[in-house]
């Protein structure tokens, strides 16, 4: 008997009929620029997607491996003239290869509980791994684990990235953040969300994003009990856990808030979880209990460079230090959200800092979720390609809007001996602020 996958069949199959094989994806998918196979293109995955829906070909690990090989950088989105929505077929497929079971493995069974179901669904389990893990890195342990060559032990992700890792934030945002921070001047009324990764590595950009909504005359919600979005889930085939997470987001939002309606916009400082966020309509439109708030949630879902280019984003004097800048566009950013033009103008809104465009701007770091861990020799050559750019432009600073996109290019940037900063816009803006460079008197 055909087997026929339960998510792919789900889809109005008009989307799989939508691709016109025209080719125009292809110079841009980077996978099908390494290999120049046509099964590792957008328009040859879609193909696949159609000989599975239709029960032509069965949903093998050749399949499976394919769709896991492809980066879901959605980069052959804003090169399709038909608008074909890869990314929802990329989820549906993923979905159906878990169900499928052809993967699986015990320890690939482990690998996903673990992160899946138990670090990226309980905040409480994130942060308390986090806290291991910083207190880890501050104690003599690890040399001593180098020093009697028992590293050697610990998977090879591990020993290959560990020593490059960024730092694990003093603080988490809810030590940096109020639940509610109100300005001298109110003029709008924002939710606030930190993320997981985000909150775990970077929580000063979380503090930054707050303080530049400050200077916008925004009060800023940002609700305690927040859970991770649930792209990584999406993203690795589990929609289910997907969806209990957005359901629990926009509760907490709703706790703190009263009703979403009396927000003027829900903000996300992350290019890869907003690009997530602002489909919980669709995640959830099955549900008659969310599907109206979820379509609220995503309507006003917008990232931070967005949201401040739409009500005006303040200039600031100069008299602060001048600094070249480069921006790393990160692929949910600028093809999931098709935001690309908001964050260079917040960048070029500190009247100090000089953007120098690099070239390839939209291509893929590698980083991709967890791309880099389970595909390391594609992420690793998309991560060099991406060094060189950085490096011809001559900037000491490099600005990204997603904490999986700045943990890889740090990691690279830290193993090549470069020593660029990597940081986010909103940083970099709050940072001058502080400097006394106040906008009203621009
Ligand atoms: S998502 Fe990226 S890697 Fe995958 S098919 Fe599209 S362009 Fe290629
Ligand atoms: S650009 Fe769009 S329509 Fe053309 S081959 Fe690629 S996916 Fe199909």
């Amino acid at each position: 008997m055909k087997q026929i996958p339960l998510q792919l069949s789900k889809l109005d199959y008009s989307m799989l009929q939508q691709c016109m094989h025209c080719g125009m994806c292809l110079p841009v998918c980077p996978t099908f620029d390494a290999t120049k196979l046509e099964r590792h293109s957008p328009r040859g995955r879609i193909a696949l997607m159609r000989a599975i829906t239709d029960g032509r070909l069965g949903l093998s690990r050749a399949f499976a491996e394919e769709m896991y090989f492809c980066l879901g950088c959605l980069a052959c989105e804003s090169a399709c003239p038909a608008g074909v929505d890869y990314g929802a077929m990329f989820e549906a497929s993923r979905c159906d290869v878990e169900s499928s079971r052809v993967l699986a493995t015990r320890k690939r069974d482990l690998a996903r509980w673990l992160a899946l179901q138990i670090l990226f669904t309980h905040p409480r389990m994130l942060r308390l791994a986090g806290h291991l893990l910083r207190h880890y890195r501050n104690s003599l342990l690890p040399k001593a684990l180098h020093q009697l060559r028992l590293t050697r032990w610990f998977p090879s992700w591990v020993r290959e990235f560990e020593p490059f890792c960024p730092e694990l934030s003093l603080f988490f945002s809810d030590q940096l953040i109020k639940e509610q921070e109100t300005p001298k001047i109110k003029k709008y009324r924002v939710g606030m969300l930190t993320g997981c990764v985000q909150d775990l590595l970077y929580a000063q950009v979380n503090r930054d994003t707050v303080d530049i909504l400050l200077v916008h005359n925004c009060e800023v919600l940002t609700p305690r009990r927040q859970s991770c979005c649930g792209s990584l889930h999406a993203h690795n085939g589990n929609l289910k856990i997907s969806r209990t997470l957005a359901r629990r987001n926009i509760k907490a939002m709703e706790r703190l808030a009263g009703s979403l309606d009396s927000l003027d916009a829900i903000i996300s400082n992350a290019g890869g979880c907003g690009s997530h966020l602002k489909h919980y309509d669709e995640l959830l439109k099955d549900d008659p209990a969310f599907r109206d708030r979820a379509k609220q949630w995503s309507e006003k879902l917008k990232d931070v460079s967005e949201w401040l280019k739409q009500i005006g984003i303040k200039r600031l004097p100069s008299g602060g230090e001048p600094k070249l800048v480069t921006y790393h566009e990160s692929c949910h950013l600028c093809h999931g959200q098709k935001v690309s033009a908001a964050p260079r103008e917040l960048l070029c809104a500190i009247s100090d800092l000089t953007l120098i465009e690099m070239k390839e701007s939209t291509w893929c770091c590698g980083s991709a979720g967890i791309y880099n861990l389970t595909q390391p020799e594609m992420a690793a050559s998309l991560l060099q390609r991406k060094l060189l750019h950085l490096e011809s432009t001559k900037a000491t600073v490099v600005a990204s809007a997603n904490p999986g996109c700045t943990i890889q290019l740090e990691i690279g940037l830290r193993k090549s001996g470069r020593t660029l900063r990597v940081t986010h816009p909103v940083s970099l803006y709050a940072e001058a602020y502080r400097k006394g460079l106040n906008p009203e008197n621009a």
